[in-house]
């Protein structure tokens, strides 16, 4: 699929307006109290995408000197997120199906090993999830490069095989990023809808270092997706709309914070008719940018 998001340029008054967006943010962050209400209106005014170069390799290097040209065109860099470094996982590939060699592959995946990668959910209608899963990354990846974050994508387009879990997880690791957020959709009962965030647990001699920052990661990206998807909590699985997982290698093996993001059930008509509208992508994917950019802006 194309990227959607058209070139453009960025005005100022587009940055001025995810500045004071994100300024919201961090108040709401720092005010928040366990259980409480913050007191912005974290809906008032999502960051806005900014034109991006459509550069999205894992290893890309993003510290290039930028051009002289265009001076409202910010680099990546600049903004307050500028010196982040964020990992956004697309799950799956939609060339998975079709090569279950590799993909039923066993890889490293904490104490045990797992399968290199599965081939995902899809919509009863048939918009499968890894689909969904690289539209909704790009739309977050530019939200938050347009407020300055590096942001790395675990695959380079929606056609190929994999990487592995522990690949994805290790891209995040040699970026040594900020956050990792693996974007996917449930396959769930189909009388079951809404959304959850999976966090890892404690894994011996794995994840000790990323469980509480992950954690704060976690919460931050459910309330933003709460406020702003128009999809509740999922009612068939998850407390609230955050589960802990011991049995994900993509958490185990990340030595960053990092969470997954199961954005609905693609199996639920109600939650289906929302993942596939382009509009309401567009909505999902400033909340998400704005969970992460409240976590990324509490250190
Ligand atoms: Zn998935």
């Amino acid at each position: 699929m194309p990227v959607s998001a058209p070139p453009g340029p960025r005005s100022r008054a587009t940055r001025a307006l995810s500045l004071a967006s994100l300024a919201l943010l961090l108040t709401a962050a720092c005010s928040a109290s366990p259980g409480g209400a913050s007191g912005g209106d974290p809906t008032a005014a999502p960051p806005l995408p900014g034109p991006q170069d459509g550069g999205d390799a894992p290893d890309g290097d993003r510290d290039a000197a930028p051009g002289d040209d265009a001076p409202d065109d910010g680099p990546v860099g600049e903004g307050p997120l500028g010196t982040r470094v964020v990992v956004i996982d697309p799950g799956h590939n939609g060339g998975n199906a079709s090569a279950p060699s590799e993909i039923n592959a066993l890889v490293p995946a904490g104490p045990a090993e797992k399968a290199c990668d599965t081939v995902g959910a899809e919509t009863g209608d048939g918009y499968p999830e890894h689909e969904f899963n690289w539209e909704l990354s790009l739309l977050v990846k530019e939200r938050l490069e347009a407020d300055g974050a590096t942001v790395l994508l675990t695959r380079e387009d929606d056609e190929g095989v994999g990487p592995c879990i522990d690949e994805r997880a290790g891209i995040g690791n040699e970026a040594e990023a900020d956050a990792a957020l693996s974007i996917h959709a449930d396959g769930g009962p189909e009388s079951g809808r809404g959304f959850h965030v999976i966090m890892p647990g404690e894994v011996d001699g794995f994840t000790e270092e990323i469980v509480e920052p992950s954690r704060l990661l976690a919460e931050d990206v459910r309330r933003a997706y709460l406020e702003g998807s128009d999809i509740p909590y999922a009612d068939y699985l998850a407390d609230e709309g955050l589960d802990e997982r011991t049995d994900l290698g993509g958490l185990n093996m990340s030595t960053v914070p990092k969470v997954f993001l199961e954005a609905g059930n693609m199996r639920n008509p109600e939650d289906a008719e929302l993942l596939s509208d382009p509009a309401w992508r567009e909505r999902a994917a400033d909340s998400i940018a704005q969970g992460m950019a409240a976590y990324l802006m509490r250190s």
